[in-house]
């Protein structure tokens, strides 16, 4: 696109705005293709808001028609409000919870919001120093063979400890993937991973399967896996013991070429995982060419056993038709692993074996179970 058409579209857009929001609105261009708007709503809120974004996403400029993305964040003034730069900031606030959203086309500002964004800002203030103050732990999960209930391995989960509480990764990880502070983060794991292998193969005489979570940020980055192959080395870790697990979502994401990645990666030779499986769309056929060894069952399938099995049946027949070993995660009740153990389902992860243990923990779980 040239700049003059650019420019175009711009202009068309502010005229498209004034056209709906009436002529005693202000309509300005704040910045880039950021757009300021003051109007006086006297309709539905929403219909305008509507009307707005069917109009700018199929916007016409010279009988030629766009296809352009709107997000909208919307602050509502009030009587004392008598500061126009807050007001914007609280409207910007409410614009960055929208964006990313594709759904989400507007957002008002609330107090729901104000709460995550500042929660968010504190968030990014301590991350750094929380990687250097070692509050970030790594959780191990039991996987169990359904078979005889030995323990297959684990799956690594991060924890962190921050003034004496517990924060999830639920709380974390969706910001640390959008600052992609998530990169630094998982090569840490990664190395606590190694670290706690390598110190089991001496104590234990053996070292567990252990998964780790490896984000669709590294992706990007084509040298992410000589990273994980120089902490191997330095462990001296067995790359047949470490699992990568991979996100259906991500494994199918079209900007990523992900067989090459799962090459190097069988090169080196870990294990793979198609994660979180059945809530992607991935065809068979791309499950066919990639090189993996593992799918796990989401556990939103696992739930739903009983009430409709159907799904769960069709999952696990697919992984067995690709000869893959099939996980189960998020098994809660004897129920739930005795019908997936039925239909032949290998392994089993979830609450009913054990929830996700720290180091010392897992090391007293691995001595009684073997
Ligand atoms: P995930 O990879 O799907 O991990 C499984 C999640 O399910 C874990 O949540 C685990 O604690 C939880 N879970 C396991 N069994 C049960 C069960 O029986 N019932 C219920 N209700 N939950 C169960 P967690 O530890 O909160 O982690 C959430 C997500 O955060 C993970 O989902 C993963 O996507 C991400 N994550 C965790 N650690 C890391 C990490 O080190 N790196 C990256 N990139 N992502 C991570
Ligand atoms: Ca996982
Ligand atoms: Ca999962």
């Amino acid at each position: 696109m040239d700049i003059r058409c650019g420019d175009e579209i711009l202009y068309a857009i502010g005229k498209k705005l004034l056209e709906i929001l009436g002529e005693n609105s202000l309509v300005s261009r704040y910045s880039n293709d950021y757009f300021g708007v003051i109007f006086n709503c006297e309709k539905n809120l929403y219909n305008i808001l509507h009307e707005v974004v069917k109009n700018i996403e199929k916007l016409r400029v010279n009988d030629v028609i766009y296809d352009l993305s709107v997000n909208i964040g919307i602050y509502k003034l009030n009587k004392d409000d008598d500061n126009i730069s807050v007001a914007i900031d609280k409207a910007i606030m409410a614009h960055s919870a929208s964006k990313g959203d594709v759904t989400d086309k507007y957002h008002i500002y609330d107090k729901e919001i104000e709460n995550k964004l500042v929660k968010e800002d504190n968030i990014e203030k301590n991350m750094e120093n929380a990687l250097l103050n070692g509050e970030f732990k790594v959780y191990y999960q039991p996987k169990i063979y359904a078979k005889d209930e030995k323990l297959y391995g684990a799956e690594a989960l991060v924890r962190w400890f921050h003034d004496g509480k517990m924060i999830s990764p639920g709380e974390f990880i969706p910001l640390f993937e959008k600052n992609r502070f998530i990169l630094k983060l998982d090569l840490y794991i990664f190395e606590q991973v190694c670290k706690d292998m390598k110190k089991w193969k001496i104590e234990f005489g053996f070292e567990p399967i252990v998964s780790v979570n490896i984000s669709r940020q590294h992706f990007i980055d084509k040298d992410f896996l000589e990273k994980y192959l120089l902490i191997i080395s330095k462990y001296g870790v067995n790359p047949n013991n470490i699992d990568l697990e991979i996100t259906e979502s991500a494994a199918i994401d079209e900007g990523i070429d992900i067989i090459n990645i799962m090459e190097r990666s069988k090169k080196i030779g870990f294990l793979i995982s198609i994660d979180d499986f059945g809530t992607g769309y991935s065809s068979l056929s791309m499950l066919q060419d990639m090189p993996i060894d593992i799918l796990k069952i989401d556990k939103s399938f696992v739930d739903k056993i009983n009430a409709n099995n159907s799904l769960v049946d069709y999952i696990i027949n697919i992984s067995k038709g690709l000869k893959l070993v099939t996980i189960a995660e998020g098994v809660e009740t004897e129920e739930q692993k005795e019908y997936l153990k039925s239909k032949g389902c290998d392994i089993i992860q979830g609450y009913y074996y054990s929830k996700p243990l720290s180091q010392k923990e897992f090391e007293e779980y691995m001595k009684n179970k073997n």
